[in-house]
């Protein structure tokens, strides 16, 4: 089942919308374009789970896009009615995906329409927590400098318009793997097509044990993921070293275990990389099991 809640003025904790029929002008473009913005939040026993980091994000991403939508609070309403309503009627679902999402309005009318969405989550994730995935590494097409020159292709922002990456996703079923890693026209790795890109390393170069996190840098124009941000502040505490890349595929394929992680699939390891095995199966299930430990805390 699916719960919607539109955030509407006349109703301070938003309007309930029957999901089944229409309820978006054909106008709207963010149908017609794909101008606008969203989030995607888990929800575990109806409690959203870093609501505050995907509402702060939503707004960054809005701003870039010189976008005006609702303020914090009224999404806040919106996604508490969207929550009881689906509890109420789904029962005690464990976890949904609870998604935030402002277009730019009809055509002609410069007032965004803005909704809350709530839904089951694919079972599709839980499998590839478990198993692990196959990814293989493609070509964005940028260079990894070009956010800075180049702001109006809204890099950094998570837009409406996820048809590339989605298009990404289905090259990678295509060519019989579970997912991508993005890489830069300099060759630097970026992020998966719904995640960040995370390695480990467990001993330095001279084989002294080390407990390393790496993620490529910000500035390359990837999504800063709240998954990411989170992780490395719970790992911070537990005594990890953080880093930030510039990261390379060579990095990728030398690192003990790499993951692709994100709000609602939570940490994915990466089994192999177009092929080629990460790192030792075992240090990586046990590197899984420790992070997973620690995000849990954040959840
Ligand atoms: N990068 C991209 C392109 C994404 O679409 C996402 C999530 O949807 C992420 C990274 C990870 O973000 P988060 O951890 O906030 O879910």
């Amino acid at each position: 089942m699916t719960v919607l809640v539109f955030l509407d003025p006349a109703h301070p904790a938003g309007r309930l919308a029957d999901a089944a029929s229409p309820t978006i002008l054909a106008t709207d473009q963010g149908v017609t374009r794909g101008d606008g913005v969203f989030e995607s939040m888990l929800a575990v026993n109806g409690v959203p789970r870093k609501e505050q980091s995907h509402l702060d994000r939503l707004a960054a991403s809005a701003h870039i896009m010189d976008l005006q939508i609702p303020a914090e609070g009224v999404w806040r309403a919106a996604i508490t009615t969207a929550l009881a309503a689906y509890v109420r009627d789904a029962g005690d679902e464990g976890q949904a995906v609870v998604k935030l999402i402002a277009t730019r309005g009809p055509e002609g009318a410069n007032v965004p329409t803005a909704w809350v969405q709530v839904a089951a989550i694919s079972p599709a994730l839980a499998q590839q927590r478990a198993q692990g995935i196959e990814v293989i590494l493609l070509d964005r097409g940028y260079d990894s400098d070009v956010a800075a020159r180049a702001p109006w292709l809204l890099l950094g922002a998570k837009t409406l318009s996820y048809a590339v990456n989605m298009a990404a996703l289905r090259h990678a079923h295509n060519l019989g793997a579970d997912d991508v890693i993005f890489t830069s026209g300099d060759a630097l790795v970026l992020e998966g097509a719904t995640s960040s890109v995370l390695l480990a390393h467990v001993s330095d170069d001279s084989g002294v044990p080390v407990k390393r996190l790496i993620t490529p840098n910000l500035d390359t124009g990837i999504l800063p993921g709240t998954t990411q941000g989170a992780l490395f502040a719970a790992a911070k505490e537990a005594g990890w070293e953080l880093g930030y890349g510039p990261v390379t595929p060579a990095d990728l394929l030398d690192a003990d275990a790499v993951w692709l992680i994100s709000s609602l699939r939570l940490l994915a390891p990466v089994n192999t990389i177009d092929r080629q095995g990460i790192g030792v199966p075992e240090v990586r299930a046990q590197l899984t099991e420790e992070l997973s430990v620690l995000l849990a805390q954040t959840l």
